[in-house]
């Protein structure tokens, strides 16, 4: 940045051009949009108002306090995540890291107590303390134990039952149950480009970010079509708004910001494996100022904390991944080849994450220096066909994924 902000998108005057027509066919789903690109072009203008240099500015410290808060104590309103417990830890703990806010060594050791509490005497971490294991909460309880990177964040997870519990979750066809005898999340690519939760239905950016970071860790990423997931994200984001939408013909929401354009450095790496020679070196695929305008604008609760869209009410999981996605939009690239694109002040920038598992890359290489210098545990009850594969190749994939954070480039 040269000190003069960088006209925002959003006050041009053609702007106005990219809102829905709706061809004098009036839906539901019609009304709804309108109504959204009415609220944000109403904070667009307040905030012109106010702003003669426009400036979009992260509340840093709102959120910090809103995030250090949420660890001690939470609401009545969080009464129905009871078996999302692990998920609020992550969320906190990953935004906290995003925002470079240290983490008091009490407090983490607390909270690997608490997800010690979580984890299954069957394997697996549940959602809460008595609980059944659940995949959901185990990935979010081991990435904020890796997050938090200590011996003794690494040492709570029982590797040996984690994988008695995934092998009782895997299905013949190769999918996995959310628990024993739940439903299958995330098994197909459809005609859209996109991925869904089972084959027959709507592309989803949920399904789809998880589904893709799946098979980068297994290196076997070129079995999508590409193009036509590249297609189908970036038609995604929305021309007036500049955030993401999770499906097609849905309205924008802040944690799309990270499960569709956290799709982008995915596709990026995918298709230079590929030999795709028109790849740029400075930027991901999508509108990148766009988003960050998005979110600094329309996403932030001025008291702290982060929202889907103007009107709603703030929570921690749009904290988490309205910062990701805000991360994504100022990191291009990884270590060797890295461009940074931060829009307003400096003190926007946020710590970049990786792109595959989303917490920060340095924790990933710690926790893999960690864990690959431990035996994989010899489970017995591996199906014949896959056993091999699933002994010797991940920790040679995933080494690739994190020293290459992501050869985006
Ligand atoms: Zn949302």
């Amino acid at each position: 940045m040269d000190g003069v902000p960088a006209p925002l998108r959003c006050f041009n005057e053609r702007h106005s051009a990219e809102m829905f027509v709706d061809d004098g066919v009036e839906t539901v789903t019609s009304v709804e949009q309108k109504k959204v690109e009415q609220s944000i072009e109403e904070v667009v203008s307040v905030y012109k108002q106010i702003h003669s240099l426009p400036q979009p500015t992260l509340l840093r410290e709102q959120h910090y306090l809103y995030l250090k808060k949420g660890l001690r104590h939470l609401s009545d309103a969080y009464e129905c995540l009871d078996a999302s417990r692990p998920w609020l830890c992550f969320w906190i703990l990953h935004s906290l890291e995003l925002l470079e806010e240290h983490i008091p060594a009490v407090v983490a050791s607390e909270v690997c107590q608490f997800l010690a509490r979580c984890q299954s005497p069957t394997g697996g971490f549940a959602g809460g303390p008595g609980q059944h294991a659940h995949l959901a909460p185990t990935y979010a309880a081991v990435n904020a134990l890796c997050i938090i990177g200590t011996e003794e964040a690494y040492n709570v997870i029982d590797r040996e039952k984690l994988l008695d519990f995934l092998w009782s979750v895997k299905q013949p066809d190769g999918s996995f149950v959310m628990h024993v005898g739940g439903e299958v999340d995330v098994s197909c690519q459809n005609w859209e480009g996109g991925l869904s939760g089972v084959p027959g239905l709507e592309a989803h950016g949920g399904y789809t970010f998880c589904g893709t970071a799946a098979l980068v860790i297994l290196g076997k990423e070129h079995m999508l079509d590409l193009k036509a997931l590249l297609r189908w994200v970036i038609s995604r984001q929305m021309r007036f708004e500049g955030g993401f939408q999770g499906r097609c013909n849905k309205l924008v929401d802040g944690c799309y910001s990270f499960w569709q354009a956290g799709l982008l450095p995915l596709l990026h790496r995918a298709l230079f494996k590929e030999g795709e020679s028109e790849l740029s070196r400075q930027r991901w695929m999508f509108e990148q100022q766009a988003l960050q305008e998005y979110i600094l604008l329309c996403c932030q609760n001025p008291t702290g904390g982060l929202l889907d869209k103007p009107g709603k009410s703030r929570d921690f999981y749009h904290t988490c991944y309205c910062l990701s996605g805000l991360s994504i939009a100022q990191h291009f690239g990884n270590t060797d080849l890295h461009h940074e694109m931060i829009l307003g002040m400096e003190e926007n920038r946020l710590a970049p994450t990786h792109p595959v598992y989303n917490i920060c890359p340095e924790k990933v290489a710690r926790a893999l220096q960690f864990f690959l210098r431990l035996p994989v545990p010899g489970g017995s009850k591996q199906p014949e066909a896959s056993a091999e594969d699933r002994q010797s190749d991940p920790a040679a994939d995933n080494d690739a994924t994190a020293t290459g954070s992501a050869d985006q480039s």
